[in-house]
């Protein structure tokens, strides 16, 4: 599924598999995120850590 970025308002893929606590990545902006999940719905979550040097 795609989630929008918090950051950017770009689209997050997420796959339909997550788990509760893996880590995806903006592969626009490079903000990571934790995923989040409860009662079935994904929701992704901040950590804070931007990796600017991503696909350098
Ligand atoms: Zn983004």
């Amino acid at each position: 599924m795609i989630l929008k970025c918090s950051e950017c308002g770009e689209g997050v893929k997420v796959p339909d598999d997550a788990l509760d606590g893996e880590l995806v990545l903006c592969e626009v902006c490079g903000t990571q995120f934790m995923v989040k999940v409860e009662n079935g719905r994904i929701s992704l979550s901040q950590t804070g850590e931007i990796q600017e040097d991503w696909g350098e």
